[in-house]
């Protein structure tokens, strides 16, 4: 897609500071972190929401979820905690319509979310 961000820093074409990456997914650090911890995980693929991938190609979600385990694994979250979110939409306060995970930790968190 093509003003799409995420897209971008998959392209190389905005520069991203990556944790983790394979060939169908990337991890890298929120601009604007949310919390000590605060890393996106995204698919190659452009979707804006869960509910938009084609039937065929929902190996996207297993994908994304292999990726938060390495990623949870790999910077040591496991044991204090870690918070996953995904937004889609407006009432969400979704930002970039390009699927995306929210892994955050090092910080209790509230519940519910705001
Ligand atoms: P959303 O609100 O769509 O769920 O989250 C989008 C997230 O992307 C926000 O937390 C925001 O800080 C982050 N973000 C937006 N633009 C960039 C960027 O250019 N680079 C990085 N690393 N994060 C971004
Ligand atoms: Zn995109």
């Amino acid at each position: 897609m093509e003003n799409c961000i995420f897209c971008k820093i998959i392209k190389g074409e905005i520069p991203a500071n990556k944790v983790f990456e394979d060939e169908h997914t990337l991890a890298f650090n929120d601009i604007n972190p949310q919390a000590p911890v605060h890393i996106l995980v995204i698919q190659r693929e452009h979707y804006a929401g869960v509910h938009e991938i084609p039937g065929d190609s929902r190996d996207i979600i297993p994908q994304l979820f292999s990726t938060v385990t390495k990623v949870v694994v790999q910077e040591g979250l496991v044991e204090a905690g870690y918070r996953l979110v995904i937004n889609f939409g407006k009432s969400s306060g979704q930002e970039v319509p390009h699927i995306h995970i929210h892994i955050l930790a090092g910080r209790s968190m509230q519940w519910p979310p705001g």
